[in-house]
């Protein structure tokens, strides 16, 4: 069954009787919810969301013409809404539509697993998504829709077939992780880590910690809590916040331990399994994944075969080039620890030479040139053959400042670095490239892929 709700139940959701609501619809169901004409099907409810850019309620009359039953809006717009059309004025249509996906995940008695964290959160619910499609099916949530709008527009995409949920919530600052737990309710928690993701915004690691545990606080009592137990701020804090059902992973501590073997294969209690992603940090990943399935009371043996898992784009992505060039494609997002952790994946990428082509880390406020400073450090730690740098900040000279001793050199332009790079390659050598969205590094990705 999807998602249907009769006009009286909305109503009291939305604590709002409709407007221009005949009699004899009083109970007629709605089959579904859209804030966007563009997907809008016969039988939704249309909800006019307002953002910078864009005003739902211009978009009222044409939703009503592609078939919305009934709409929610911030203001009356009395006769533009047809006669028969049920419009329920509201004081904050966001808020409503929260609402309404807050109403309907209740109304599903599936597991519900929110995943938030500095790093590492889709490839969390990547992994977790696809431990959990061995046993039924899944909904997860796509793309970005990991915020106030997207988190419920995910839910309202539950129906009856589905067999859990696994909905990544991300936040900017102070109070979104609460509202997004009060509205995913889950019953399962998973903070994947606590780090200098954004600092600008919250000022410190303890504040981050602390609005990351927001999630804790605001889920139902019963839920389990899944921490990494690596992350020694993470577990003060919500040792601090949650006092219910925890159950803990990590490479060196946790209820649930990882021994890497190699690279490509851990010991989790006597079992041997396979990774499916590189990197240390991605075992880390993979073991909050194996937490879920065990709070489940899934078997963990049967992940010995192996799990097929596929990210989206410029996550731990590998591009095995022709003259044996391997690029690590890790363009899609950056700060200190995700830094640090591929360029961790990049030295122990068998190969001639490793190249980091970094760019900027946004978003660091004040720390900003310590943070870019200390991802030189752990490039001259790794002994790293050359460094490529990006840059489009003062703070990120600081990268070759920390890496002083290694071949580095500094570009203005996208352009600028492809033409050096065209001239440096030799075979044998494994590259990474990494920097904030913004950077906008995949573009040097996607050309230089093109011409070797
Ligand atoms: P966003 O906040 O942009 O949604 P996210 O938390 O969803 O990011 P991912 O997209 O899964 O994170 O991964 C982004 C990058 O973070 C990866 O490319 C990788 O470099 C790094 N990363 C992933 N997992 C971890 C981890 N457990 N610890 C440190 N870094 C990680
Ligand atoms: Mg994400």
């Amino acid at each position: 069954m999807p998602f249907s709700i009769s006009i009286s139940q909305l109503s009291e959701v939305l604590v709002a009787t409709p407007k221009g609501l005949a009699k004899s619809a009083n109970n007629y169901l709605i089959t579904g919810v859209s804030t966007d004409t563009r997907s809008i099907r016969c039988g939704d409810l249309f909800v006019a969301l307002q953002g910078s850019n864009f005003d739902g309620h211009e978009f009222v009359q044409t939703a009503v013409a592609k078939g919305a039953v009934a709409v929610v809006t911030g203001k009356d717009l009395g006769s533009q809404v047809g006669e028969e059309i049920p419009q329920f004025v509201v004081k904050d249509t966001l808020q409503a539509y929260q609402a309404i996906a807050q109403w309907w995940r209740n109304q599903l008695t599936i597991p519900v697993i929110g995943v938030t964290g500095s790093f590492g959160k889709t490839t969390t619910k990547e992994l977790i998504g696809a431990v959990l499609a061995t046993q039924g099916k899944v909904l997860k949530t796509q793309a970005n829709y990991n915020n106030e709008i997207g988190v419920p527009k995910t839910l309202l995409e539950l129906n009856l077939e589905h067999d859990f949920a696994v909905i990544e919530m991300a936040m900017r600052g102070r109070g979104e992780i609460a509202l997004l737990s009060k509205i995913v309710q889950p019953n399962i928690g998973v903070i994947t880590n606590v780090g200098t993701a954004h600092i600008g915004r919250l000022g410190s690691v303890e504040a981050i910690a602390q609005a990351k545990c927001e999630l804790l606080v605001e889920m139902p009592k019963d839920s389990v809590a899944i921490l990494n137990a690596d992350n020694h701020l993470l577990m003060a804090t919500a040792e601090r916040l949650w006092q219910g059902k925890t159950v803990t992973y990590g490479l060196e501590n946790g209820d649930l331990q990882g021994q890497l073997v190699d690279g490509q294969t851990m010991m989790v209690e006597g079992i041997k399994l396979p990774l499916p992603l590189p990197g240390r940090h991605n075992a880390q990943n993979y073991l909050a994944a194996l937490a879920v399935a065990k709070v489940l009371g899934i078997d963990l043996t049967q992940f010995s075969q192996g799990l097929t898992v596929q990210l989206p784009e410029g996550r731990a992505k590998r591009y095995d080039l022709p003259n044996d060039l391997v690029i690590l494609d890790e363009t899609y997002n950056a700060g200190l620890e995700s830094m640090v952790a591929a360029l961790h994946l990049l030295a122990q990428t068998p190969g001639k030479r490793h190249i980091a082509v970094l760019g900027t880390m946004k978003e660091l406020g004040v720390r900003s040139a310590q943070l870019h400073f200390q991802v030189g450090e752990t490039v001259k730690q790794l002994n790293l053959d050359r460094l490529l740098i990006l840059v489009d900040d003062p703070e990120t000279q600081e990268i070759a400042n920390g890496a002083a001793g290694i071949p580095c050199e500094c570009f203005t332009n996208h352009q600028a670095i492809l033409d050096r790079l065209k001239k440096l390659v030799q075979p044998g050598d494994r590259i990474l490239f990494k920097a904030s969205h913004s950077v906008a590094l995949d573009k040097v990705v996607n050309q230089f892929r093109e011409l070797v």
